[in-house]
């Protein structure tokens, strides 16, 4: 078993992977000498990720490629190279060299000293980033925090380390919609904060379109708790005491002979109640929609080629199909097998 493998999703970084590499190597050979790996996984990019990634890993035998057959997101694509992790501890950075690998030895010393299982990444600042991402984190971390039942961290992403048996409880969730940060919480075991200032992307823009952070937030509030299912209850009080309230004045209104003008009050309730009901409905479509993807139960991602040492996902809780094992001729070969995990 290698000491430590370090899993980093990437999507369209070509400006980061070579510098990304550097570094990770770096960081790696500090602490673990030789006793480490490093997997890439290319989330469909559609600049020259790809091939920058097989070149390196022709030359770098710790490293292992693994190209997706189509751009799965982040979540995804950090999912199939936990599958293939090896290490006995793991870490998890992002592309864009925004968490600093130089801090393995210091969160390696947090693990060992607190015997903890998971040493997360808080960010105590984020530096290059726009107010209107700082705000919508913000929010939204802490939305999520008064709505689930579980302690999910605030302002941690998913720089982590992680031991080996935590991994394992991890891949073992059979989830399509994944939100890796809150599946690590629920795990439980020994969790350490580590703080760290974010610093700025090392080259490029962020990857995460307004599209997708709204998909994920909705991946983890669906995910972690039921309270917008209970939203059309609360509504349908609040309605209520409005009705009531509503049926009062009429009454008045009709005992003192008044009569009352209608378009603006009309109108006014006909659009509330339209935007209360399609608001739950929607709200409830987020699950319906979660529940028939988890049904179909199709593999989470698929692999398209492996560039590097040749090895086939780990078999979690889901199956790997026979046929799929990654084949690859020599070191920065490049498997030709699909693989998959099922969840
Ligand atoms: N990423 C990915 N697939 C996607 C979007 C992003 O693998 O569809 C990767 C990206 O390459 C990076 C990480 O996820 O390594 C985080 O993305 P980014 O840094 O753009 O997000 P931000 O830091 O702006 O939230
Ligand atoms: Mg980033």
């Amino acid at each position: 078993m290698t000491g430590l493998s370090i899993v980093v999703p990437c999507f369209n970084e070509e400006e980061c992977v070579g510098l990304l590499h550097e570094r990770l190597t770096g960081a790696a050979r500090t602490s673990f000498g030789d006793d480490y790996e490093i997997i890439l996984v290319n989330d469909g990019s559609r600049d020259r990720t790809w091939p920058i990634m097989q070149e390196l890993s022709a030359r770098d035998p710790h490293l292992t490629c693994v190209n997706l057959s189509r751009n799965h997101g982040h979540q995804l694509a950090l999912t199939a190279g936990l599958d293939l992790a090896r290490g006995k501890t793991i870490l998890i950075v992002d592309a864009d060299l925004q968490d600093p690998p130089e801090l393995l030895a210091p969160m390696l010393e947090v693990m060992r000293s607190q015997g903890a299982d998971v040493v997360y990444g808080v960010r105590r600042s984020r530096a290059g980033e726009t107010h209107f991402k700082r705000a919508t984190a913000h929010a939204f971390y802490r939305l999520l925090s008064s709505a689930t039942e579980i302690d999910i961290p605030l302002d941690a992403g998913d720089f982590r380390l992680m031991s080996r048996r935590a991994l394992d409880v991890l891949l073992a969730m059979p989830e399509q919609a994944r939100f890796v940060r809150g599946m690590v919480a629920w795990i439980g075991f020994r969790q350490t904060p580590f703080l760290y200032d974010r610093a700025e992307r090392a080259a490029g823009e962020t990857k995460y379109p307004l599209s997708k952070m709204i998909r994920f937030a909705l991946d983890a509030l669906t995910g972690f708790s039921s309270a917008p299912l209970k939203l059309a209850s609360h509504f349908g009080l609040l309605l209520s005491v409005g009705s009531l309230l509503i049926i009062l004045y009429i009454l008045y209104a009709f005992v003192t002979g008044q009569n009352i003008q209608g378009w603006t009050s009309l109108m006014l309730v006909v659009v509330v109640l339209g935007a209360v009901q399609m608001f739950v409905l929607a709200m409830m479509g987020e699950y319906i929609g979660r529940l028939y993807s988890q049904a179909k139960n199709r593999p989470l991602y698929i692999v398209q080629d492996i560039a590097g040492q040749a090895r086939s996902p780990r078999k979690g809780l889901g199956q790997v199909p026979e046929e799929a094992t990654a084949q690859s001729d020599s070191p920065g070969g490049s498997g030709t097998l699909p693989i998959s995990r099922a969840s």
